[in-house]
């Protein structure tokens, strides 16, 4: 038996053993798809000062930087493939052993590994298209990559001639109270709450984890660093994701088709 044997097998039954699990990822959680995490040394936002809201509605200029920068997919998040990690958890929703999953990342990879749209709640928008900031309309990237590109034309709204922006929440730009909500409500829904590859210091996202221990759920956090909220949880794992979460799903396989333990 190696070492990280025995806390993976832990995990397993805590899965196994809750009513209703949520589980809340962060940027560790699409290294492993080859996404760097934009906010560790190195990162996009080390090399580049973010475009805040209120620049990017104020000025033309800095609406070109951010699709200049958007598609010459500088971000890294072009061409990325959910990894093991996201397959597990495509996996314990489709059995219903997960009922959503909250995610600070924006790379659309859960919804690429097969979870439906409506279990995914974003809290900082996706990158994988885009929107009317004065209708809603959504806009595709493909679309607007060659109007701009090709003609140099700023992404405005085919249909009311509003500002375009990527669909994800910007720095200064207000959080999305519809998928705030919605978060909060399965949080406080759920009796085991499972974090992944988040560090936990951006707020308000990282509020979630206390809010649901402190509700009674257990707490489980899987990443590669300890992270301030390692004193609430039951569970920590500090590893990679892929490995864990796949030898997580087969004990979980192994167990549903072996008769129950007679210990229970
Ligand atoms: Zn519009």
């Amino acid at each position: 038996m190696t070492e990280s044997e025995s806390p993976r097998r832990e995990l397993a039954r805590m899965i196994a053993g809750a009513k209703r699990t949520v589980i809340f990822t962060g940027a560790g959680m699409s290294t492993e798809s080859g996404i760097p995490d934009f906010r560790s040394p190195g990162g996009v936002w080390s090399r580049m000062k973010p475009i805040t809201f209120d620049e990017f509605v104020n000025s033309e200029e800095k609406r070109r930087e951010a699709w200049t920068r958007a598609f010459s997919g500088v971000a890294g998040w072009v061409g990325a493939s959910p990894n093991a990690g996201h397959m597990a958890i495509a996996q314990w929703v489709a059995q219903k052993r997960v009922s959503s999953v909250i995610t600070q990342n924006v790379d659309n990879l859960h919804q690429d590994s097969g979870v439906p749209v409506e279990r995914v709640i974003e809290l900082h928008g996706n990158a994988s298209y885009a929107t009317c900031l004065d209708c809603g309309l959504r806009h595709e990237l493909e679309v607007l990559k060659q109007s701009f590109l090709g003609a140099g034309e700023i992404p405005s709204c085919r249909d009311c001639g509003g500002i375009v922006k990527s669909a994800t929440i910007s720095f200064g730009q207000a959080m999305p109270e519809a998928m705030m909500q919605r978060a909060r409500t399965e949080t406080l829904a759920c009796d085991l709450f499972v974090v992944l590859g988040s560090s936990l210091v951006v707020y308000p996202a990282a509020g979630f984890p206390i809010m649901a221990a402190r509700n009674g759920a257990r707490l489980a956090i899987v990443n590669r660093e300890p992270t301030d909220q390692d004193e609430f949880t039951d569970l920590v794992i500090n590893d990679e994701i892929g490995p864990v979460l796949s030898a997580v799903a087969a004990t979980l396989e192994a167990d549903v088709t072996r008769p129950p333990s007679p210990r229970h």
